[in-house]
């Protein structure tokens, strides 16, 4: 069986993981944290990195720090991972869904003023299949409302987005604070880990102390102030030093990593076209202003009868691909909650959207092959 995922090694993840354990250091904030976070700041714009456990930790410190309280409205898309919304429930916040594009499953900009309460604290854009939702748009509504903007951006590791002022920037470098993932199914891994960008001075200071457990410890070790104590709420959000040297192997790959995940895409999108029209089946949008991060190679079929077939066949067949998100709003837990509107362009995804296998040694040839017979 061809499989969905398959976690790629670098070489260096036992070799660096040896030198952590060799150094004597292994809780965290050690060489390999810092190592990792100064990558992040240095290429891709980000203020202060912070790596976390994961990008549902990332996502609970930006809770946090922009002081979501019970009754705060918190919007978001309903097509994405329980993550996003989990954060802020467990902060006592409402979610107030947005539909998702008519060509895109990330969220319409053009639907979120029209939710915008007294109420309403933050946006939470996810950056779905790493492709940048429109920011300039997202930015500018919180401005005027004043409102925070957390980017999602899981899946959006070394991926950009341009404004109209013709700027490239990465993603999660551009709302106030933002979260990444390097669960073993993102294109950079630690088999669980994430980070959180904080992009507005005001919360980097407050960021460390609940990222160490509600102590300024952070500031003691870089002799700051003269003993540490409890000095906020916190949690134990930082990852050992073992999770970081295996990240760091990963990143002193990542060119490569993107470069062959690139071509797995491309050869998908280029050999899929005449096949997906003939059909009837749509391929990814990568918008004008957005770039391509390959994280996901996604089919949005024509029906859910079709998409149903079509895995079907693909498993009979030996490969394994899969569908996605079952929309938040009509989840077991939150359906009891959600009052919303109808969504109908999230529940379109949620009924088509099927993602072909892309990992590093993946052979694209083999399934394309297969699936041009289908339906002949
Ligand atoms: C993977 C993912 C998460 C969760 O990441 P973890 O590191 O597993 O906590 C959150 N949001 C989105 C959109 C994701 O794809």
């Amino acid at each position: 069986m061809i499989p969905f995922n398959k976690p790629y090694l670098t070489g260096n993840e036992t070799k660096y993981i040896e030198e952590a354990v060799k150094s004597g250091k292994i809780s965290g904030n050690g060489i390999f944290t810092k190592k990792c976070q100064h990558f992040f700041e240095s290429n891709y714009g980000i203020k202060k990195a912070l790596l976390t456990t994961s990008c549902t930790d990332a996502l609970e410190m930006a809770a946090i720090l922009i002081n979501i309280k019970e009754g705060d409205e918190v919007i978001m898309p309903s097509y994405t991972f329980v993550s996003t919304a989990n954060a802020f429930v467990l902060r006592g916040a409402k979610i107030v869904f947005v539909d998702s594009r008519k060509d895109h499953p990330n969220l319409d900009e053009s639907k979120l003023e029209a939710l915008i309460t007294p109420k309403t604290k933050a946006i939470v854009p996810v950056h779905y299949a790493g492709v940048a939702c429109e920011m300039d748009t997202i930015m500018a509504l919180a401005k005027k409302h004043n409102l925070f903007v957390i980017e999602d951006a899981a899946q959006a590791v070394d991926s950009y987005y341009t404004g109209k002022d013709g700027v490239k920037k990465a993603l999660g470098s551009i709302g106030h604070l933002a979260a990444f993932s390097f669960h073993e199914t993102k294109n950079i891994i630690s088999g669980e880990g994430g980070l959180l960008a904080i992009n507005d001075e005001q919360f980097v200071d407050r960021a460390e102390i609940i990222w160490e457990k509600g102590t300024n410890r952070s500031a003691f070790f870089r002799g700051e102030v003269d003993k540490y104590g409890w000095v906020d709420i916190g949690s134990s959000f930082l990852p050992s030093e073992i999770i970081a040297a295996f990240l760091w192997a990963q990143l002193e790959n990542l060119k490569k990593i993107q470069s062959v995940r690139k071509s797995h895409w491309e050869n998908y999108y280029s050999k899929l076209s005449d096949w997906a029209t003939e059909n009837q089946i749509e391929l990814p949008k990568i918008p004008s202003y957005g770039t391509n991060n390959a994280h996901m190679f996604y089919l949005v079929c024509k029906s859910l009868e079709q998409r149903t077939a079509l895995l079907e066949y693909l498993k009979k067949n030996e490969i394994l691909a899969v569908f996605h998100y079952i929309s938040l709003h009509k989840s077991p837990f939150y359906q009891v909650i959600y009052n919303g509107n109808e969504l109908p362009e999230t529940d379109k995804f949620t009924d088509t959207l099927m993602r072909l296998p892309l990992y590093y040694e993946v052979e694209t040839d083999f399934i394309i092959k297969k699936i041009a017979k289908t339906w002949k």
